[in-house]
């Protein structure tokens, strides 16, 4: 253990306290996850070790793949009616904890999102089998709600039993004459939440995309992909896309319906905020019908305007650079003087963000813009290209987990394959500096002699706020309260807690002045644990 009166340990000494108490080999594997930022001049960053299996009895910030299935991409989803096949409590509790919102067209516009549907499995389905409760189940959702597709998610005792979801969902299908499919998205299905994320996309982009010819009309025709509107994010994005003259087609998922899926193939551009969950829709789509992609970011004042810029550059119209660059001169003047006001409070703070596959990259712009600083960072269920960039997508060797995902085995479409621009446009957007087909990864962004610490444990948690002490730690519910007894704020960048949204211009500025809130007030420092203020448990050994 470290001792006041020492110098501050330096990240290689943090790295090896925090693996200090495992057994050697889960050391050995925990030290290739911990890793000292630097990057080369030719920008190559150290290499981690990721998307691996968590060790049994280290407690993970991870969820399960059927809650990335149905809790993150189909959670924002709103008509789409989604059926839990499962016990009870995997159902419960995967609805609607990230505080998706939802905006239906009108008043009386499906929405099913304030619904938790499940087949609520008992003892005697798992002996017997549960195919005849699904379908009744079912039936029964469709004369409740006359949905125009409905999605049934598998938990683990699904797989374990046999049950045939898909063979259920062509039955269904058509008996009701509506979209009816299935996802084999059981928890113990890959590593993490990510291998449920990969199932949902896929699932979505082979029952959904394509089947409604037309899409809503426009010059400018995105899709949002990667952004699940936590907090009203989506909304705010939208705002700014609609005062530029960019039509929105699809967005997977935030504010989702089963149209905008449907139609997603007829947009001109893929952006991609969320690499970790959603790239490989994107690589589909382009295969399939033409539409090539961006890496944008909506998270942070500077990244939404550089996003905006990026849209616009790729359509390479000069009236719509002009209306981009007036929004974002609208638009600045306040970020700039709320966060000049903040600054003085926050500068030279501390943070640390451990969540996602992509949010603790993106919320690092937040927090710079304030002028605080990122200690460690790290992702629940990132890939190496997550951290390294896609730089290292070659030399990435598919292990059992990885094999244990369908990849879809994609063509362009016969007859919707149409290429948004020449082989000559795109050579030529590209010597323009935009930066296509391209993710560089969190690591680059990252100050040399910071942390980047994949799937910590909560044990390396309470190790790392010991020895660096941040002014604020960023995870999510599991984490929260176990950090806050230390007397650190914690903010949940999975649900925002009550606030948001946190995208955007206006969303920046209701970010710093969340963070000033946790970061400025004095409340943290009167907090003890228990145990300091009043031992309750005390023993002596008793005379011989
Ligand atoms: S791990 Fe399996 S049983 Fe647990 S919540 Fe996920 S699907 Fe349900």
């Amino acid at each position: 253990m470290f001792k006041k009166t020492q110098k501050p340990p330096t990240p290689e000494e943090v790295r090896d306290y925090l693996v200090d108490k495992f057994p050697t080999k889960i050391a050995r594997k925990r030290a290739k996850q911990i890793v000292v930022n630097s990057c080369e001049d030719d920008g190559s960053v150290p290499e981690i070790l990721s998307n691996t299996r968590t060790t049994p009895g280290v407690i993970t910030q991870r969820g399960c793949s059927y809650a990335g299935c149905k809790g993150v991409i189909l959670g924002p989803v709103r008509d789409i009616l989604t059926i839990t096949h499962g016990p009870i409590g995997c159902g419960f509790y995967s609805w609607l904890t990230r505080r998706n919102q939802t905006l239906p067209d009108s008043p009386e516009s499906p929405n099913y999102m304030t619904y938790a549907l499940s087949t609520d499995m008992q003892e005697s389905d798992i002996v017997f089998g549960g195919e005849k409760k699904l379908k009744e189940a079912v039936r029964e959702a469709y004369g409740l709600f006359q949905p125009k597709a409905i999605a049934i998610c598998s938990t683990c005792p699904v797989g374990l039993i046999g049950d045939d979801v898909h063979a259920v969902a062509r039955d269904m299908k058509a008996e009701l004459g509506i979209n009816v499919f299935a996802f084999s998205c059981e928890g113990y299905k890959g590593v993490s939440q990510s291998a449920g994320h990969h199932i949902a996309n896929n699932g979505i982009f082979a029952h959904v995309v394509g089947t409604k010819e037309e899409g809503v009309p426009g010059k400018f025709r995105i899709n949002m992909l990667g952004e699940y509107n936590i907090g009203g994010d989506a909304f705010e994005i939208e705002r700014l896309l609609k005062a530029c003259g960019i039509t929105l087609v699809a967005s997977f998922s935030g504010n989702a319906d089963y149209d905008q899926f449907a139609s997603a193939h007829t947009a001109d551009l893929n952006c991609i905020m969320c690499h970790r969950s959603i790239n490989y829709v994107a690589e589909m789509m382009e295969t399939k019908y033409g539409i090539p992609w961006i890496k944008v970011n909506f998270i942070g004042a500077e990244a939404s305007a550089k996003s905006l810029r990026k849209i616009a550059q790729y359509f390479d119209d000069p009236d719509l650079k002009a209306l981009v660059e007036k929004v974002i001169a609208s638009e600045m003047p306040e970020v700039e003087r709320v966060a000049a006001d903040i600054a003085a409070r926050t500068t030279g703070k501390t943070a640390m963000l451990f969540v996602g596959g992509s949010r603790a990259h993106h919320y690092q712009e937040l927090f710079k813009e304030i002028g605080m600083k990122t200690l460690a960072a790290g992702y629940e269920f990132g890939h190496r290209d997550d951290y390294e960039g896609r730089v290292v997508l070659p030399s990435l060797k598919p292990d059992a987990d990885s094999r244990n995902i369908e990849e879809l085995d994609v063509h362009p479409d016969p007859e919707k394959f149409s290429p948004r621009k020449s082989d000559e446009e795109i050579k030529k957007l590209i010597a323009e500096g935009l930066s296509l087909h391209d993710y560089e990864g969190m690591m680059k962004d990252m100050e040399e002699n910071t942390l980047t610490i994949d799937d910590i444990s909560h044990h390396e948690t309470e190790k790392l706020i010991e020895l660096w002490r941040p002014d604020v730690f960023c995870a999510g519910i599991k984490e929260k309260y176990v950090v806050q007894k230390s007397g650190v704020p914690l903010k949940q960048l999975h649900s925002y807690d009550y606030g948001g949204p946190y995208a955007g211009f206006k969303g920046a500025i209701n970010f710093y002045r969340d963070i000033d809130r946790m970061t400025s007030t004095r409340i943290w420092r009167h907090i003890k644990a228990p145990w300091q203020v009043n031992p309750e448990i005390t023993a002596e050994f008793a005379a011989a």
